[in-house]
């Protein structure tokens, strides 16, 4: 199995090895093909399993082929329960993203506000955030969701243990319904469940 054979194109697949990545990881494998193809995805997934580049990649192909986003718009959500996860998501996004001249950053508290607005003014493709931050740039009207394609929920349990399920709540209600959510969690206790129940429609369910 090749990253070319999940179905991904070809500057994707150079800017894979060029990363030195060469075999897709056993999540990669089963969850790439669904996300390229719109589907909702429900992954039951560790750090260290290869998961960021299982939305990374089939989201950035995608969002490729629109057209270039407009001010304070973003085209896709990674909602994540840390700056560290934030910077370290922001990251890849960007390595992979500058291949196909999609833009992206990362949004978290405890820094400057401003900074983040002036980042958001000429609209992002992939915008990674912490939840509060988020809600505090939209009450600025630094961010709009009106054109969001893709939402991804990583670490959701993380995310709930911290407390962020309010948060959370209020985001989603800021949201287009008709769009691509893809969510994935080390472990998979009710309220998870529970929240996956109201967010994924018809999900492909993967744990690895
Ligand atoms: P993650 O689970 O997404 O946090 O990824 C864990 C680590 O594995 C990161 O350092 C990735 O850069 C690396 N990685 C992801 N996919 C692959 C792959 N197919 N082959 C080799 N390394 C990978």
């Amino acid at each position: 199995m090749t990253f070319s054979t999940l179905g991904l194109s070809a500057p994707i697949v150079k800017a894979v090895a060029g990363q030195g990545y060469e075999t897709p990881s056993p999540i990669q494998v089963r969850a790439i093909p669904a996300v390229l193809k719109g589907r909702d995805v429900m992954a039951a997934a560790q750090t260290g399993t290869g998961k960021t580049l299982v939305f990374t990649l089939p989201v950035l192909e995608r969002l490729s082929k629109l057209a270039p986003v407009q001010a304070n718009q973003v085209r896709a959500l990674v909602l994540v329960p840390t700056r560290e996860l934030a910077v370290q998501i922001g990251e890849s996004v960007t390595t992979f993203g500058r291949h196909l001249h999609l833009r992206s950053t990362a949004v978290f508290g405890g820094v400057k506000i401003n900074p983040q607005m002036m980042k958001l003014r000429g609209g992002v493709d992939v915008l990674v955030a912490t939840p509060g931050r988020l809600l505090d740039l939209h009450s600025k009207n630094a961010v709009k969701f009106d054109r969001l394609e893709v939402l991804v929920l990583d670490e959701a349990d993380r995310m709930l243990n911290m407390g962020f399920i309010h948060d959370i709540g209020k985001i989603i209600a800021l949201l287009p319904n008709q769009r691509q959510t893809l969510m994935f969690s080390a472990t998979f206790p009710d309220e998870i469940r529970d929240l996956a129940r109201g967010l994924l429609h018809d999900p492909v369910e993967i744990s690895v």
